[in-house]
């Protein structure tokens, strides 16, 4: 089952890279295995993923100990400054810094682990009530804050679409965070240009792929509805 839900968001991916004339290599599919336990996600690594993501960070933290220690995880939930502690050196990035508070305390983790954090920016790229993330008017300022501090690295930004039953209608926000990504590229000088744009999930992980994702976050698609209640 998981096996062939893969094969078809690969296919997927794939094509919707060739209808916009770019490479699929460049686009890196995350496995959300939040809430699945991990025989779910062991079918997924022997069916080649090795890219995880996970929203909470004990729950990563936990999964880290007992999968293999390829796997790459990604941070993409809400994250709270007393728990970057459990996480830090688990991480291959953490997608959803929208604070300079966090993003101190990411920097002040890492320098006491030796490592250098690679974040992303998350904008609340549909200004939603109901969404965490800075508005797309203080991206710039907060990378700008950001890359000022020590041990930490800004790949790139970061948004979670509205909830929408026609995904087009999600196409003019994945074109505004692209559009996002290279204006701060030229303003901020003494960075190294961000090239991450974290954005797509089951429901329209197509379409942002069309506008320039490079990684997608799929959960549903490969794993099937989440139940929170176990
Ligand atoms: C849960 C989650 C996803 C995956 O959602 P699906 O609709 O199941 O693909 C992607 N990104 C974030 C930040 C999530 O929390």
């Amino acid at each position: 089952m998981i096996k062939e839900n893969l094969e078809t968001v690969r296919k997927n991916i794939a094509e919707a890279c060739e209808r916009s004339a770019r490479k699929s290599d460049e686009v890196t599919l995350i496995a959300v295995s939040k809430t699945k336990p991990v025989e779910l996600i062991m079918e997924a690594y022997e069916a080649g993923v090795r890219d995880f993501g996970e929203n909470k960070a004990q729950e990563l933290a936990a999964k880290y100990e007992q999968l293999p220690k390829d796997i790459r995880w990604h941070m993409i939930g809400h994250l709270q400054r007393n728990k970057v502690k459990y996480i830090i050196d688990k991480t291959v990035l953490i997608h959803s810094v929208d604070s300079l508070a966090l993003a101190q305390e990411i920097s002040r983790q890492a320098v006491k682990h030796s490592l250098t954090a690679n974040i992303l920016v998350e904008v609340n790229i549909a200004d939603e009530e109901s969404k965490f993330g800075v508005p797309a008017s203080e991206a710039a300022k907060l990378v700008d804050e950001i890359i000022s501090l020590q041990n930490i690295s800004v790949r790139g930004l970061m948004c979670i679409a509205p909830n929408v039953t026609d995904s087009k209608q999600n196409r003019k926000f994945f074109k505004k965070l692209c559009k996002l990504v290279v204006d701060i590229n030229k303003v901020l000088v003494h960075n190294t240009p961000m090239t991450v744009l974290s954005m797509g999930m089951t429901g329209d992980y197509q379409v942002a792929v069309e506008e320039g994702a490079t990684m997608v976050r799929v959960g549903t698609g490969i794993f099937g509805e989440r139940d929170y209640n176990i």
